[in-house]
This record gives structure tokens, C-alpha cells and sequence, in this order.
């Protein structure tokens, strides 16, 4: 049962599913259930989940839906999973009432993970809400359609390490891109970096992180992978 006052907030959904786990980061095989908010604030070249917010080839009106806080909030307190991961798109674009599903989720006692390309700057009520933040900022081989200015906010970046509840994960296709991270590290004292190979095939994924894993273990990252792709491919909604 929802523990949230009636709010009349709506998010806007791509999907919602349970029983997996989480596949990126540091809780990587941890069970979780998923929440993906729909809209995004960049336009990733590689970007996997386009079908969330590019309308020149997905119709957003049956790609998402819009649903009141306290009934995502229901769904989520109804799944076994302790984890609730609020995926994207860009779930800081919806900032009030993914503030008011947080809030909800953590009075419950759940864990909950927000995944961001680190672009926007949460709130003092988010962070107050007591979520985790995992911070993809994109390098410079996802924004050939971008300024930098667009996918790297200084002052965003700098907010998110400040909330000490960020991790840090980035996304390569090759390992010359460590240098890049490297260098955002050393700017803004990024703490807690993973790196994972980019891929939507298991056998991309396998061969990225035999090529990563000395290079990473290295410099000091964690070397990561995308478990989901790993036992699923490019399965939606797992
Ligand atoms: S930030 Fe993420 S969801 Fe948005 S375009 Fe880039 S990869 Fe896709």
C-alpha cells in the first residue's frame, strides 16, 4: 500500500519491469526491479534506449505513458526486489515527481539507484531523499551531434560528487577512451569510476572486457559489463 499523500503527480513512463537484476555498476547482479522514465535531455549517438525520447523514429505517444506518482510508487512496493532502479532517458528531466517516487520508496525502505548521464543537477529534496545517483557523463564519441558544453556540465558534475551518494560510470568502445576519464577525474574529483565495454551482444560485451581489463585495472577503475546483455542480449524489459 502507498505510504505517499496523494501528490498529482505524473511521471512519464517507458517501461516498468521486475524480477531481474541489475546489470551496470557497483550493485551489478543485485535482484532489482526497474523503473524507466521517459524523455532525455541529449541525443547520444550510440544511445541504447532511444525509443524513449527520439521522436524522429519512435512514436512517444505508445512508446510511453503517463502514470500518477503514488501508482508507480504501488507497483514498485508490490515487486519483491529491495532495489528499485529509476532508469532512462534522463530521469532528473522529471525532477518533482521522480522526487515525490523517491521520497516514497526510501520511507519504505527501499534502496533506490537513479541512473543519469550527470547533465542536470538534483535537487536538494532528491538528495535529501537518500537515493543513490550512478553517473554516466558521456565522452566525447557519443556526442558527435553535441557541443561538449551539452553532455559535460562542470558545475553538475561538481553537484553530484558533493551529494557523496554518486558513482561513476562510463561506457567505451575502445581503451584509448580512459584517457578521457581519466581527465574528467582528475577535474572534478570523481570518485567510484567503472568502466564497461559498449555492446547490445554478449559475445561485443565478452570481448570488450578482455581488451578493458588490463587497461582498467591500471588506472584503478572497476572493470564492469553489462550483465543484462550478457544473459539477454538486447531483450527490452529484462
Ligand atoms: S543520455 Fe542516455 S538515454 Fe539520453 S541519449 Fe544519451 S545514452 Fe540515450
Amino acid at each position: 500500500m502507498s505510504t505517499l499523500q496523494h501528490t498529482g503527480l505524473r511521471l512519464r513512463v517507458s517501461e516498468k519491469f521486475g524480477g531481474t537484476v541489475q546489470g551496470e555498476g557497483p550493485s551489478t547482479g543485485v535482484p532489482a526491479c526497474f523503473i524507466r522514465l521517459a524523455l532525455c535531455n541529449l541525443i547520444c549517438s550510440p544511445c541504447d534506449t532511444p525509443y524513449t525520447w527520439d521522436t524522429t523514429r519512435f512514436d512517444l505517444r505508445k512508446e510511453a505513458h503517463y502514470e500518477n506518482v503514488e501508482e508507480l510508487l504501488a507497483w514498485a512496493l508490490d515487486q519483491p526486489e529491495d532495489l528499485v532502479v529509476v532508469t532512462g532517458g534522463e530521469p532528473l528531466i522529471q525532477m518533482a515527481g521522480l522526487t515525490e517516487l523517491v521520497k516514497g520508496l526510501r520511507a519504505a525502505g527501499r534502496t533506490v539507484e537513479i541512473e543519469t548521464n550527470g547533465t542536470i543537477a538534483p535537487s536538494e529534496a532528491l538528495v535529501a531523499a537518500g537515493p543513490y545517483f550512478n553517473v554516466s557523463p558521456k565522452l566525447s564519441r557519443f556526442g558527435a551531434a553535441m557541443p561538449e558544453t551539452r553532455r559535460l556540465v562542470p558545475d553538475v558534475l561538481r553537484a553530484f560528487v558533493t551529494t557523496g551518494r554518486s558513482r561513476f560510470k562510463f561506457v567505451v568502445s575502445e581503451a584509448a577512451e580512459l584517457a578521457e576519464i581519466a581527465a574528467l577525474e582528475a577535474a572534478y574529483a570523481l570518485t567510484d569510476i567503472s568502466v564497461m565495454p559498449e555492446g547490445t551482444d554478449p559475445e561485443v560485451i565478452l570481448a570488450g572486457m578482455r581488451t578493458l581489463e588490463g587497461p582498467v585495472r591500471e588506472r584503478g577503475y572497476r572493470l564492469g559489463t553489462r550483465l543484462h546483455v550478457l544473459l539477454w542480449g538486447d531483450e527490452r524489459g529484462r
